[in-house]
């Protein structure tokens, strides 16, 4: 009697605990179910394309890569979330930690680590010759210089939190690139420099497209640059468009895919007429041969998340 007693005591106690425990078991698979990139070789100025699969939903999914923040957006399918993001030129080959976070509705955060490593790349070097007022700039020119600076800082602050770029980034010109992107340049036999961009060659005038849709933060005439226009796409993803012989749009205007930027030219630091292609995320320099490389997905660039807080982004 007293054992049954104790029998009947003891199955209730573990129906109690297994009633308890299901969900907890349920909770206890991993809100972050896979961490994926591409390519899936990456080097110092690389583009990366980071993607991110989920066994719940969530509400935002932020990262943290090489010091900076990674911003997340929801795709088609509801569970996978992507980042475009990437290794800045002058990142030394390792691995380094790449964290995940996902928060959920009620604000409970996942968190996961996975370790990317960065492979090095190699660059070219060669001789230039510029105007010498470029290499052993004049007082005037060093004050446009030094405000230049700001106000390529300024425009490089901006932060849009949704994409605005959709699908594959495309040629703004139609010519060739040349492998410049990375090259030490010894200017004038005298000054050293980085070349943080890819030069496409190609006579005055013709027109110069938008690489993917954005929002222009920069539309105008700068010492080394020439007339210049960078794009804001989102969530800290810029691309700048150097050397114009005219500029077609102003700041705050938001540009389509292959719409007319200006006409190429050869204003500014150069040796002849050419567009230089910028690609920056956060204060990374990456290879704009490498973007347009990627293939990228729709964005539908629309925030389809958190549409109580749509009204105050104040974007689109
Ligand atoms: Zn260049």
């Amino acid at each position: 009697m007293i054992r049954s007693r104790s029998c009947r005591r003891y199955l209730l106690h573990l129906a109690v605990l297994t009633l308890v425990s299901l969900p907890l078991l349920a909770q206890k698979e991993p809100a972050i179910k896979n961490v994926f990139w591409q390519p899936n070789d990456l080097q110092n100025g690389s583009v990366a394309f980071f993607g991110v699969e989920l066994n719940r939903d969530a509400a935002r999914v932020t990262g943290k890569f090489l010091g900076k923040e990674l911003v997340f957006f929801r795709s088609e399918k509801p569970l996978v979330w992507y980042s475009l993001a990437g290794v800045d030129i002058d990142t030394a080959p390792a691995g380094y930690d790449l964290t995940v976070v996902a928060v959920d509705r009620a604000g409970r955060a996942a968190r996961t680590t996975k370790k990317v490593d960065v492979t090095a790349a190699t660059f070219g070097t060669g001789n230039v010759e510029v105007p010498e007022n470029f290499v052993n700039p004049d007082e005037a020119s060093k004050k446009k210089i030094a405000a230049d600076g700001v106000l390529k800082q300024r425009a490089f602050k901006h932060f849009l939190r949704e994409p605005q770029w959709s699908g594959d980034f495309i040629k703004p010109v139609e010519a060739e690139s040349t492998p410049s992107f990375g090259m030490t340049r010894l200017l004038n036999e005298e000054l050293t420099s980085r070349h943080r961009g890819t030069d496409f060659p190609i006579k005055e005038g013709a027109p110069v497209s938008a690489s993917n849709s954005g929002t222009v933060v920069l539309a105008r005439e700068l010492f080394y640059e020439g007339n210049c226009v960078i794009l804001d796409h989102g969530q800290h993803f810029f691309t700048e468009y150097m050397h114009l012989s005219k500029i077609d749009v102003k700041v705050g205007q938001k540009v389509k895919k292959g719409q007319r930027l200006g006409l190429t030219g050869s204003t500014g630091r150069v040796t002849g007429p050419h567009l230089h292609m910028g690609v920056r995320w956060e204060t990374s320099s990456l290879d704009p041969t490498k973007l347009l490389a990627l293939t990228l997905p729709e964005t539908h660039a629309t925030p389809k998340a958190a549409p109580r807080r749509r009204t105050r982004r104040g974007t689109r």
